[in-house]
């Protein structure tokens, strides 16, 4: 664009910040005083615009960085236009000096850089706006004087502003252009919408310099018959049946009972053969309300309280009355369900005649939306629902609900063991539970205290035949939850002891001897089965060994000869009358996978998925698919999904597990990036660690340990799933993850180096997939490792190249992920280590203060992407999108935070005015710019 036309500026082939050539001009005659260079552009049309807005991204050479440089050498440079209704410039003419050009300022780098490899050089880029006008002619050339500096022109942009047309006050405004100066106001005439009318004229509004529509005057309203929808945009014609009887801003109303109207947009409706209208009846009486107005809604935990003031039109009837409808739109995927019975309304859901209510009892953690209709006594007969307001919440973190029950399970005249039930609602991982005592007699405040990580407690030293008081409550990373009712139990008397053991006597002794014959007999039972070796295994040595050690072990479902035997013997079958599908929920490998109830005789009904088998299934599908259930009903733990059973008397298949509501871990740490505490996603990861605990004790090795392999309850409680062979199957090609490696296909980011490479997969390779599933986590679902392909992840690892801790991650947690990451798989935490690791941490939350130092980022093996390098963006949208935060672009560029130079400068209160009101989000982007101002100022220092 520029043409050059002294030979001191030189035109020179360089990069720009993303490594695309660029052409840009030089100059650096800085030994040769009295310099003066001009470089122009070429001719500029002006297309109506009166104000210029020219952006230059120059560089230039501090003169005290060039040795020996004389008095003479700048840091600065000039720019100019000249306007001229045609393209008449030569090489001499306009002249090269000040008059005929007009001069607009004298540009000097300013102190935020930017950093970018240059052909080999480091070098400062900086950016300067600058404006001028009125511009009158039809065009305009631009040129840049440079008097003695070493300076490099990169890129110019020029550029106009202009308002683009609007609908504001139900007027439509052209297309304007900003005015002459940057404070001009240009004023645009507005033309009411179809079928609106002028209320106050005239109907106005200006165009500022920066290109912005402000002070709005006068307005238009839709006329009689019309209503406006879509945002004041339209005003659209009352549809049959309604009408709106006068000019205004109100809705179109539904015609009193027993009439009618005659065509859409109408003003009036007539009455029906058989009835008519007295003089004293009003022509809009009686119809239904419009919507509640203004809502508030104030969240406290799993309560809410909500506010709202009457409808405009009360239908004309004096018995408004308010119904609020529940809906829990929990699961994150789309649809909302109606909430249960279990929620309570104050003073009741339905025919509120205050404009307020009380809910309480939600779940925590999950968003609802409420509407609240509005009804009146003629609503019933409207063929119409009733008009509502809507409003939507997240309900937050609460504490446990309280113990409602604890058994005596048996006592002795010291000690009394008692059991209880869950809370109803957990609101999260239980970490443990307190139990309070004391005696009957003695006052409350002498009370002792215990604690129990089970929901049994054995209570010692206690006197005999003495009555106790005991509570009990449970502990999340929330809090402690409210005491359970006072129970009272009593303690033996020596006298009840002595007589119960003497009727006991016979039985122990019964039983003793009877364990002693069955152990000689198991013993035997192996000693003839290894004198057979040289005979095939009966297919139940195995299992009888695997029960030898006391301890139950995972059974391999393919050990069994025919693996419907291991169907049988694992999981239950359901009758296919319990089941009741309600709608998919995903994507299974055999089939879909679906939500419903199941209700089995004398149990309640419960919410579960269904995965299906698809119809046309092989042998070998229908045997892969139901070996999940084999190995899933082996096991029984909080944080492993728990199997319901099977459906395989009819098809299609089924198999039945607990319905976890927010689905997959992956997915859902990505639809609430940044809005959980450390304490919480330390819960979440405490979780799984137990479940993995308990799956390595059973000797089961999952190999496919990934946050998509895990589901989350609506507590926020996080279960182990997927135990599905097949997708390590050779032939199975659909799904991209798994790379396929010799003898099976590898989740290759997930897995242990030594388990792709000879495939050795032990509870220790699992380990170093939970360290994974802990960065997945930390980073709210981010994709390990990133863009790399799986070969550059293979090479980095071999290279001892770690994963860096995600944003906002504690030392400590990265630390134990680190440790996960041992080459040497012997030196990798045990599950049951890394479960107490994280319990110590949720007990003293002061360890998780600590955060891996910024500048310590530098040093870390792997390319540091949780502070994104941002002179890597050349626009704030850019940077915004790089941290996940690109719902905020518009806010943002409203607000004018739309260069590096003024993000920069933001505080919370900024943060706060664009519009983000997400704590987790203010802390993201507020980090992001303290990484920001910190790599600004690294730059600053560096040498050119
Ligand atoms: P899978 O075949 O187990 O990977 O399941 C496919 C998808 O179905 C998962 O990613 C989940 O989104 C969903 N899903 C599977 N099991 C359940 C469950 N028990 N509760 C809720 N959603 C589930």
């Amino acid at each position: 664009m520029l043409s050059c036309f002294l030979p001191t500026w030189e035109e020179v082939s360089g990069y720009d910040e993303n490594m695309n050539t660029i052409r840009t001009y030089q100059v650096c005659n800085v030994f040769d005083s009295s310099q003066n260079n001009w470089v122009r552009t070429k001719y500029i049309r002006r297309h109506g615009a009166q104000r210029i807005h020219v952006q230059m991204k120059f560089s230039v050479r501090d003169c005290s960085s060039i040795p020996n440089v004389p008095g003479s050498c700048k840091e600065t440079f000039n720019l100019y236009y000249y306007e001229s209704d045609s393209d008449t410039a030569t090489k001499s003419s306009p002249s090269w000096m000040e008059n005929p050009w007009v001069k607009v300022d004298t540009i000097a780098a300013d102190e935020s850089f930017s950093q970018v490899d240059l052909g080999g050089r480091i070098m400062k880029i900086n950016s300067e706006v600058r404006g001028f006008g009125p511009v009158s002619r039809n065009g305009f050339y631009l040129a840049f004087q440079d008097y003695g500096a070493c300076m490099s022109l990169i890129a110019v942009r020029v550029y106009y502003r202009k308002c683009p047309s609007v609908i504001q006050n139900g007027a439509v405004f052209p297309e304007t252009l900003s005015g002459a100066e940057s404070t001009s106001l240009v004023a645009a005439r507005g033309v009411c919408v179809p079928n609106g009318e002028e209320v106050d004229v005239p109907i106005k509004l200006y165009c500022n310099g920066d290109g912005e529509w402000m002070v709005p005057i006068g307005r238009c309203m839709c006329k009689a018959g019309y209503e406006a929808v879509e945002n004041g945009t339209v005003c659209r014609a009352c549809v049959s049946g309604f009408f709106k009887a006068a000019q205004g801003d109100h809705k179109c109303l539904q015609c009193p009972i027993n009439s009618r109207t005659t065509s859409e947009g109408a003003t009036n409706c007539v009455c029906r053969n058989g009835y008519y209208r007295t003089d004293s009846d009003p022509s809009q009486m009686p119809s239904v309300p419009s919507a509640p107005q203004n809502v508030i809604s104030i969240v406290n935990e799993t309560s809410l309280r909500l506010e709202w003031s009457p409808p405009q039109e009360s239908g004309g009837r004096e018995d408004v009355v308010y119904n609020i409808i529940c809906k829990s739109c929990g699961s994150g995927r789309g649809g909302c369900t109606r909430c249960g019975d279990n929620v309570q309304f104050v003073p009741r859901q339905l025919g509120l005649t205050d404009t307020r209510v009380h809910i309480s009892d939600l779940l925590a953690h999950t968003q609802y939306t409420f509407e609240i209709q509005a009804v009146n006594g003629v609503s019933d007969q409207s063929p119409y629902s009733p008009q509502y307001a809507s409003v939507n919440i997240t309900t937050n973190q609460a504490a446990p609900s309280a113990v409602s029950i604890i058994h005596q399970v048996s006592r002795t005249p010291n000690s009394i063991t008692l059991s209880w039930s869950q809370p109803d609602q957990p609101n999260g991982v239980i970490l443990d539970y307190e139990l309070q005592y004391y005696e009957k007699n003695q006052a409350e405040w002498n009370s002792s205290l215990t604690r129990s990580q089970t929901n049994t407690a054995v209570i010692r030293g206690l006197k005999p035949g003495t009555i106790y008081v005991f509570q009990v409550r449970a502990r999340t990373v929330a809090g402690f939850g409210r005491f359970s009712g006072k129970m009272y139990f009593q303690t033996m008397t020596e006298e009840e002891y002595n007589s119960s053991i003497q009727e006991k006597l016979p039985l122990i002794i019964g039983s003793a001897a009877a364990g002693v014959v069955f152990i000689i007999a198991i013993t035997v039972f192996i000693i003839v089965c290894r004198r057979s070796s040289d005979r095939p295994e009966s297919e139940y040595t195995d299992k009888l060994q695997h029960y030898t050690s006391g301890m139950k072990i995972y059974i391999d479902p393919f050990t069994y000869e025919d693996p419907n035997e291991a169907v049988r013997e694992f999981a239950k079958e359901i009758e296919i009358s319990c089941v009741k599908i309600e709608q998919v929920i995903g994507a299974g490998e055999f089939g879909e996978v679906c939500s419903g109830n199941l209700r089995q005789p004398g149990k309640r009904e419960i919410l579960v998925a269904i995965k299906t088998l698809k119809v046309g299934y092989t042998e070998r599908q229908r045997r892969d698919f139901l070996s999940e259930a084999s190995i899933m009903g082996q096991f029984d733990h909080p944080n492993i999904i728990h199997l319901e059973g099977v459906v395989t008397k009819s098809s299609p298949v089924m198999i039945i597990t607990e319905f976890m509501e927010n689905g997959s871990l992956d997915s859902f740490l990505r639809q609430n990036d940044g809005q959980f505490t450390v304490i919480q996603l330390v819960g979440m990861l405490r979780g799984i660690a137990a479940g993995m605990k308990y799956l390595c004790d059973m000797n089961y090795v999952h190999r496919d340990l990934a946050a998509r392999n895990i589901l989350v309850n609506s507590n926020l409680v996080c279960k182990v799933s997927d135990f599905g062979l097949s997708r390590f199957l050779e032939d199975d090609t659909s799904d991209p993850t798994y790379t396929s490696a010799l003898g099976g296909k590898i989740p290759i980011r997930w897995t242990a180096p030594e388990a792709i490479q000879y495939r050795k997969f032990t509870s220790s390779s699992d380990c170093w997939s939970y360290g994974i599933v802990m960065w997945e986590v930390m980073s709210y679902g981010e994709r390990p490792y990133w863009d790399m392909s799986n070969q550059d992840v293979i090479n980095a690892i071999e290279q001892d190249y770690r994963l860096p801790p995600p944003m906002d991650c504690p030392s400590a947690l990265h630390q134990l992920m680190l440790d996960c990451w041992q080459k040497d798989r012997n030196n990798r935490p045990k599950f049951s280590q890394i479960v107490s690791t994280l319990d110590k941490m949720i007990r003293n939350p002061n360890s998780l203060k600590a955060m891996t130092p910024l500048s310590s980022s530098v040093h870390l093996p792997l390319l540091d992407r949780s502070t994104p390098d941002f002179s890597s963006f050349s626009t704030v949208d850019e940077w915004l999108d790089a941290i996940k935060m690109g719902q905020y672009k518009e806010n943002f560029a409203n607000e004018g935070f739309n260069s590096f130079d003024v993000v920069s400068q933001m505080t919370m209160e900024d943060i706060h005015r664009v519009g983000v009101t997400l704590a987790g989000h203010q802390k993201k982007i507020l980090n992001s710019i303290q990484s920001m101002r910190a790599q600004m100022n690294q730059i600053t220092s560096v040498e050119v």
